[in-house]
Parts: structure tokens; C-alpha cells; sequence
């Protein structure tokens, strides 16, 4: 139900990803949810870390004290609005890949979930949530593996446009790789997602409410666009890879 993405310097960090994530989400609270998570990525990391938790986002923060997470480079962060599975730990968000390099945070309802979880259970893909995300962190993962024996690299941002082209229903998906800690990707249908840019640092959101405190310049992502974002980039495209060359710019009028 709320989205949050952060991706900020390797050398020289000027916030904690993780914090800029649990701050956002604070500022989401409005939207209502049941269940809140993260996860980040740094380089050397040999699996992507997620924490979530049923609830408030008080005790996702009460059990990142207790156990607390690595340092990282890139974060997404989730607040749940059930639609399917019930709310609890296993079905919050993020959902991983079936090798956890990979993990992703939706909101929306994937309509083709049932059949694509069928296809890819009987490709030997195990489940452990009953929701339509974990169907897309699954396919998602597989079309990384896909393009890696294709070209010999990882390439989220082109998995992600491929897995946006398979999906049906509404979605805004975000999804970091452990083998690429530089980068958060993003697409959407039917659904809203927003940059942030800042210096060295930029963010992704549901809505402009996560990333306020950090930045007033938004840039709109439209129908059926993916985006990748970088500490001192962003790059759109269609779901067929096309640059878009001018995406729209704005002063975000809020105090
Ligand atoms: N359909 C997803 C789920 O039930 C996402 C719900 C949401 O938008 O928060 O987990």
C-alpha cells in the first residue's frame, strides 16, 4: 500500500538507506496498512536482507533494534494493505526470489498470479506465502537468472521491463539485487510510482509523501514505464526498453 525506495552513494553515504525507508513509510502511515518490511543491499552481500513484520510499523522498528540489519546502499521499504493472503510475517513484503539475490515489494493485485504460480511450481519454484507478490519476486528472480545465461550479467532494470510485460492486474513493483547494490528498478500499471531526486541520492515513492522530507523535485513515472535509480542517476524507459527522453519535472508544493 505504500512504497518507498532509496538508493544512495557506495563511497561516500550520506544517509543510512534503512532509515530514509522506515521514514517514509512513517510518512505513508496515513494510507492505512497491517503489515510493514525492508530490505537492503550493499556490495560483497551474497543475498538480499529482508525484515517484515505483521502490525504496526512499530514493531518492524522494535525488531530492527533488537536484531539489527546490516549497513547497506540500497533499501525498499512496504506497508501492506492485504488483498491476498491473510496479514502476517510470512505474507508481508518484500518477497524473494527462490535464491533470495533478489527481493521485491508490490502494491496492487496481480490478476494471472494463480497461473503463473502453477507454471512456475511445476518448473520446481517453492512458495512460502500465499500472495500474488511472491509470484512476481519468483518470476522475477527467474528472468534475472534468464538474462544472466543470456549475456553473461545481471540486469534487474531489464528483467524488471520483461516482468512488467508478463504481469496483469495493477501493479507498482519495486526490487533491489544484491549483485547490483547501485540500483533500485521500479515499473507500473494502474498503479503510481514517483521519483525523488535529490544530490547523490534519489528515491522512489507511492506518492511524493515518502520522500518529502528529503527532497521537493519529483519526476512522474506514466503507464507502463519501468525506472532505474541510482545514487547520481535516473533512467525511464517503456516496458520495451525505449529511453524516455523527457520525463516531467516538479516542484513538489507541500510544507
Ligand atoms: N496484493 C498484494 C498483497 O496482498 C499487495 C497489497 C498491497 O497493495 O499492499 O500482498
Amino acid at each position: 500500500c505504500g512504497i518507498v525506495g532509496y538508493a544512495g552513494s557506495i563511497v561516500t553515504p550520506s544517509r543510512k538507506p534503512l532509515e530514509v525507508c522506515i521514514q517514509g513509510l512513517e510518512r505513508l502511515e496515513y494510507r492505512g496498512y497491517d503489515s510493514a518490511g525492508v530490505a537492503l543491499a550493499s556490495p560483497g552481500m551474497d543475498h538480499v536482507e529482508v525484515r517484515k513484520k505483521a502490525g504496526r510499523l512499530s514493531n518492524l522498528i522494535e525488531n530492527i533494534e533488537e536484531h539489527p540489519l546490516p549497513d547497506a546502499t540500497v533499501a525498499i521499504g512496504h506497508t501492506r494493505w492485504a488483498t491476498n493472503g491473510v496479514p502476517n510475517d510470512v505474507n508481508a513484503h518484500p518477497h524473494s526470489s527462490q535464491d533470495g539475490k533478489v527481493a521485491i515489494i508490490h502494491n496492487g493485485i496481480i490478476e494471472n498470479a494463480s497461473q503463473l504460480r502453477l507454471d512456475l511450481q511445476a518448473e520446481g519454484y517453492r512458495f512460502v506465502s500465499s500472495t500474488d507478490t511472491e509470484v512476481a519476486a519468483k518470476l522475477l528472480g527467474k528472468i534475472v537468472d534468464n538474462v544472466i545465461a543470456e549475456t553473461g550479467q545481471p540486469d534487474l532494470f531489464e528483467a524488471m521491463r520483461r516482468l512488467g510485460r508478463m504481469l496483469e492486474g495493477a501493479f507498482t513493483i519495486l526490487a533491489i539485487d544484491c549483485r547490483q547494490p547501485g540500483i533500485v528498478v521500479g515499473a507500473r500499471h494502474d498503479s503510481p510510482l514517483v521519483v525523488g531526486l535529490g544530490e547523490g541520492e534519489n528515491y522512489l515513492g507511492s506518492d511524493v509523501a515518502a520522500f518529502v522530507a528529503y527532497t521537493k523535485t519529483a519526476m512522474e513515472i506514466d503507464q507502463d514505464q519501468a525506472v532505474m535509480i541510482s545514487a547520481d542517476g535516473v533512467t525511464v524507459t517503456d516496458f520495451d526498453g525505449n529511453i524516455v527522453p523527457d520525463p516531467v519535472v516538479y516542484t513538489v508544493d507541500w510544507d
